[in-house]
C-alpha cells in the first residue's frame, strides 16, 4: 500500500459476483475517527459511464501525490477525511468491458429471468413513488429492484454513510456536462436549493476556467428527468448535506455520449479537480462539531430510519415535511 500515513484502503462489501467494493480513506491520522469533516467521491453505479471510475481516481492519486509538497493539499487532508469510491458496481463494468459495452445495471438475476437492477434507483428515500422516476418492470434500464436496498451495492454505499461523518457527497455519472443537486424525485426544491445553487455556480464556474467547458447547474428533477431511489435524494434526505450528480462531459450523443477518449481521463480530472478542492474546503470551513450527531440515541435513530427504508406515506409529502 502506498502513502501509508495519510490513506488506507478498505473493502466496503461484496457485488453479487463477489467482487470487491474497494473504498480509500485519505487523512491524516486514516486509521482514526477524528472530529472531522467527510466528503465522498462516488463513482460507476452505472456501468457504461467508464469515466466515471476515472475521475475520482485521479483525485485521490492527486491528493496523495501532493499532499508532501503542497500546503493547500495537506490543509485539506490534515482536516478532513475523503472517501473515494470509483467503482460501486464491478460486475457491470465488466459486462460492459467484456460483454456489451452500454450495459448501464448491475447484474442481478431477475425473476423474469432479465438482469440487473439500476443502482441508482435502489436506494431508500422516495423508492419507486412512481413509475416515471423509475421503472417496477425488471427488464428495464431503470428497474428499482425488489425493494430498497435489495442490492449488495448500494447496502455497501448505505453502510459506509452510517459509519462516517460525511458532509457533502459527489457521485459522477456521464454523460451530459452538468451539476445536478436534489430533489430529484420530484419537481420540487430542496430547503437547501439556495445553498446547493451556490455550491453547485461556484464549482462549475472553477471547472470552466481549466479547458473552458461550461457545466450546467441546476436541480435534478428538472435538469434532466425523473428519478427516484437515487443516492442524491437518499444522502440530503437522511443526512442532510449537500450532495451532488456531476454528469462529466461530453454534453451530448454527438460529442460521444458514453465514449470518452482517453485523453479525457487527464483533462476532465484536472477540471473537476478544482471543484472537489472547493467543496472540502467549503466542508471544513463551515463544519461545525458533530457530537450532536455521533450520540448513540440519534445515531439509532437514524439507523433505523435507514433501514427501514423511509416506506412510507411521507415522502409523498414536499421536500419541506418530509424530513423530520
Ligand atoms: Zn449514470
Amino acid at each position: 500500500m502506498s502513502y501509508p500515513s495519510i490513506a488506507r484502503l478498505s473493502i466496503l462489501g461484496q457485488s453479487l459476483e463477489n467482487r470487491n467494493i474497494y473504498a480509500l480513506k485519505i487523512s491524516d491520522h486514516p486509521d482514526q475517527r477524528e472530529d472531522e469533516p467527510g466528503l465522498a467521491l462516488l463513482g460507476c453505479h452505472h456501468a457504461r459511464e467508464w469515466i466515471s471510475v476515472e475521475v475520482p481516481l485521479q483525485m485521490a492519486i492527486y491528493l496523495l501525490k501532493n499532499y508532501a509538497q503542497d500546503e493547500r493539499i495537506r490543509a485539506i487532508v490534515d482536516s478532513s477525511e475523503i472517501w473515494i469510491v470509483p467503482l460501486i458496481n464491478p460486475d457491470g463494468l465488466d459486462y460492459s468491458i467484456l460483454n456489451y459495452r452500454l450495459w448501464r445495471k448491475n447484474r442481478r438475476l431477475n425473476s423474469d429471468g432479465s438482469f440487473g437492477v439500476d443502482l441508482n434507483r435502489n436506494y431508500s428515500f422516495a423508492w419507486g413513488v412512481d413509475d416515471s422516476g423509475s421503472s417496477p418492470h425488471p427488464a428495464s434500464e431503470t428497474y428499482r429492484g425488489s425493494q430498497p436496498f435489495s442490492e449488495p451495492e448500494t447496502r455497501a454505499i448505505r453502510d459506509l454513510f452510517l459509519q462516517v461523518n460525511f458532509s457533502a457527497a459527489i457521485s459522477y455519472h456521464s454523460f451530459s456536462q452538468s451539476i445536478l443537486y436534489p430533489w430529484s424525485y420530484a419537481d420540487l426544491p430542496a430547503d437547501k436549493e439556495p445553498l446547493f445553487q451556490q455550491l453547485a455556480a461556484d464549482m462549475a464556474q472553477l471547472i470552466s476556467q481549466v479547458n473552458g467547458r461550461i457545466y450546467y447547474t441546476g436541480r435534478a428533477s428538472t435538469s434532466l428527468y425523473l428519478t427516484n431511489g437515487d443516492f442524491i435524494d437518499w444522502v440530503y434526505a437522511l443526512f442532510d448535506i449537500p450532495a451532488f450528480t456531476i454528469e462529466l462531459p461530453p454534453v451530448d450523443l454527438q460529442e460521444g455520449g458514453f465514449f470518452n477518449s482517453e485523453q479525457d481521463i487527464k483533462s476532465l480530472s484536472a477540471e473537476n479537480l478544482p471543484a472537489v478542492l472547493y467543496l472540502l474546503e467549503w466542508t471544513i470551513s463551515t463544519y461545525a462539531n458533530q457530537e450532536e450527531r455521533l450520540k448513540p440515541e440519534a445515531k439509532n435513530r437514524l439507523e433505523k430510519r435507514v433501514k427501514n427504508g423511509l416506506k412510507n406515506k411521507r415522502m409523498r409529502l414536499t421536500g419541506r415535511e418530509r424530513r423530520d
